[in-house]
């Protein structure tokens, strides 16, 4: 029986991550992935490198994987492109919050400013008439998630990492966890199965919320900062049934990635007209201009949500030798870097980075 120091179970962005982080340590590390690397919410997301400044330790959390994120900001393949991150105020209440939200990023070393209506139209020439400011962080970045992932999975086996790939774990094992062709691989598992993790671990719980994203034709230069407004974290941290929320991305090839829904209890992955509607009538209220494009394909995905919105980082303590990094909701590209480092860190019995107390898988046994 082949035998380890990591299990890596799922090659998303997160599991490809730990594998590399734990092979440059100079683990013995194996990955287990039935379908195409970096193929889950990964490659649905929109590769957005982003702040989110309501939780501190959602907070933590990305500081410490934005900054992880600069060693790719050269590597072609990850199509790294400094954009920056437009946050915007239809209402002038929404911005009473900005010099808060600016402090807080300046507290986690992030620099954002406040911009006023003139700039923001100079920024961005298409958001439509009567908007009332926002606020600028210039660093952020976006990527090309999938291509990233596999990256990582390469990086992993130039590090003598082995991949199973087209396989599944169908179990956990007391010595480690069983594949779909009967095989057993040895060593301590990490769970890294996004939306799929209450299957070998049913104690966790987690949710599956449901994405669309659309992306257009090339448009270069209409669009040049990631655009989000202000009330976006309340879709993204809430608990509705279902939210949309303006989301506009210039990919570096020109082309716009509109988004984003948010549905839970759905588990068709098929697109859903009335929520595509939604979702673009919410874009097209921010930059009119949208209206003329022509898209060149929608899509759907799920992101992994666990009850308190945090992801689990860490040991799960009912079985040994267990650990878990899953549930990362929307910001699992963003923090997949800064998670993996977190997780080795914990493995290897070093001090954490950052306070690992508020990731912990445990705290859903209580
Ligand atoms: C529409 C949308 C937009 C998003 N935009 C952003 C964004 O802009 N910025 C950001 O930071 N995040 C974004 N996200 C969130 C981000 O995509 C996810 O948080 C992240 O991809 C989760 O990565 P993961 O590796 O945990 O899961 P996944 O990518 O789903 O990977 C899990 C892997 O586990 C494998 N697996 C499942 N079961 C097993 C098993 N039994 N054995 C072995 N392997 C198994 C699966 O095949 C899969 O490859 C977005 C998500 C969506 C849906």
């Amino acid at each position: 029986m082949a035998s380890y120091d990591l299990i890596v179970l799922g090659a998303g962005i997160v599991g490809a991550a730990c594998a590399e982080r734990a092979a440059g340590e100079g683990l013995r590390v194996a990955v287990v992935e039935p379908g195409p690397v970096g193929g889950g919410a990964t490659a649905a997301a929109m590769g957005h490198l982003v702040a989110m400044d309501d939780d501190p330790a959602e907070l933590a959390l990305s500081r410490l994987s934005l900054r992880l994120w600069e060693r790719f900001a050269d590597l072609p393949l990850a199509e790294f492109s400094r954009c920056g991150t437009l946050w915007v105020a239809r209402e002038p209440r929404e911005l009473d919050g900005v010099a808060a939200k600016v402090a807080r990023l300046a507290a986690a070393g992030i620099e954002a400013r406040p911009v006023g209506a003139d700039e923001l139209y100079a920024l961005e020439p298409y958001l439509t008439p009567g908007l009332c400011g926002g606020m600028l962080v210039a660093g952020e970045a976006v990527v090309y998630p999938p291509r990233v992932a596999q990256h990582l999975l390469q990086l992993a086996c130039e590090r003598q990492a082995q991949a199973f790939l087209g396989r599944r774990a169908v179990a956990l094992t007391a010595h480690g966890a069983r594949l779909d062709d009967g095989s057993e691989l040895r060593g301590p598992v990490l769970v890294a199965t996004g939306c799929a993790l209450p299957e070998l671990l049913p104690q966790l719980p987690m949710r599956s919320r449901k994405g669309h994203l659309v992306i257009t034709e090339r448009y270069p230069g209409r669009i040049r900062h990631q655009l989000l407004e202000l009330g976006y974290a309340d879709s993204a941290h809430g608990d509705a049934d279902s939210s949309v929320a303006f989301n506009v991305q210039p990919r570096p090839t020109g082309q716009i990635l509109i988004g984003s829904s948010r549905e839970f209890g759905v588990e068709e992955r098929a697109v859903s007209p009335p929520m595509l509607r939604r979702m673009l009538e919410r874009a097209f209220a921010f930059v009119p201009m949208l209206r003329e494009l022509q898209a060149l394909r929608v899509w759907t995905g799920f992101r992994p949500c666990t009850p308190d919105g945090l992801p689990y980082i860490g040991a799960f303590a009912p079985r040994p030798h267990t650990w878990v990094a899953a549930g990362h909701e929307g910001l699992g590209v963003t923090t997949a870097l800064g998670t993996a480092q977190l997780l080795v860190e914990q493995l290897l019995g070093r001090a954490p980075a950052i306070d690992p107390a508020p990731y912990a898988p445990t705290r859903m046994l209580r």
